[in-house]
């Protein structure tokens, strides 16, 4: 009995033993221009970006800790002496903000100033929050840094349901903006967007801060590099899908009847349709409905 039950168990582990090593293969790393001396940093499916100056180096969101060290190595053999002088938090979300304490002996680390209450109320249910330093200075609606004779630009974009600390990075003389996940390009808006209630109007209105700013290229925090007009037609994905699932209540439509209507067909090519646009348009449904009350 006993010997039967040793073989069942040496029969369930070895396969679960080759996933984990298959699971431990390395990641997708890279290291890109992106235009003069602004650089895209990719982690799998995350990318930051920096702008190397003549007195070190500005850095965005240090992702994770793995991350970090395999980029200080990179950094350090590329551009010798030049050190990160700042760290500049997208927003607080762990996948992107873990890691900074790797470069906190060189750089000051800068969030918006909802990015602590933010981390306070994810923390509790969410141990990886431990990777993530809080900032040691912020700001609350813009901010320039300048380094060695460059300059980036701290946007808060206001509130929105992804995050309430969002900052997007402007890089004037680069003529690019780097923003994370409320903004990509050719990408229907994630499943988690409208969840809870958040409103279209706030992300229209995040999208159009972005919008306000002199630039050429978006950079953003998942999927491909875009133009401005890219950033637009993210915008007017939110508010066509706001108008029409309206409509369509408005006219006594149920959501079956919305969704099977393919009310955002002119969106089918986009990265993320069939995973996410279904959702997007149940979310709006009963957010919209909501609102009808
Ligand atoms: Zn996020
Ligand atoms: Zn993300």
């Amino acid at each position: 009995m006993t010997c039967r039950l040793v073989v069942l168990f040496v029969v369930v582990l070895l396969p679960s033993l080759a996933a984990a090593q298959q699971g431990q293969k390395p990641p997708v790393r890279s290291i890109t221009q992106v235009t003069g001396d602004l650089y895209r940093v990719q982690n799998n499916q995350h990318y930051t970006v920096f702008l190397v100056t003549s007195e070190g180096i500005i850095l965005a969101d240090p992702i994770s800790a793995d991350l970090s060290t395999w980029l200080k190595a990179q950094l350090a053999e590329k551009f010798p002496n030049r050190p990160v002088r700042y760290v500049m938090y997208s927003h607080h979300h762990q996948d992107h903000a873990s890691g900074a304490a790797v470069w906190n002996d060189t750089a000051e680390v800068i969030g918006h100033d909802n990015f602590a209450a933010a981390v306070k109320a994810a923390a509790p249910q969410d141990t990886r929050y431990a990777a993530v330093m809080l900032p040691e200075s912020t700001y609350r609606d813009r901010r320039t840094i300048t380094l060695g004779g460059r300059r980036a630009d701290l946007i808060h974009p206001g509130r929105m349901g992804h995050a309430p600390d969002f900052t997007v990075l402007h890089f004037p003389a680069e003529r690019a903006v780097f923003v994370v996940d409320y903004v990509a390009v050719r990408t229907v808006p994630g499943s988690n967007t409208l969840q809870n209630g958040a409103s279209i109007a706030e992300y229209v209105n995040a999208i159009e801060a972005v919008e306000a700013l002199d630039f050429d290229i978006a950079v953003p925090g998942h999927g491909p590099i875009g133009k401005k007009s890219d950033v637009a037609d993210h915008r007017q994905y939110f508010e066509r899908l706001a108008e029409r699932v309206a409509a369509a209540i408005k006219a006594g439509r149920t959501l079956e009847q919305i969704q099977a209507a393919q009310i955002m067909a002119e969106y089918k090519d986009w990265i993320e349709y069939d995973e996410d646009n279904d959702i997007n348009i149940a979310n709006a449904y009963k957010n919209l409905s909501a609102q009808r009350r």
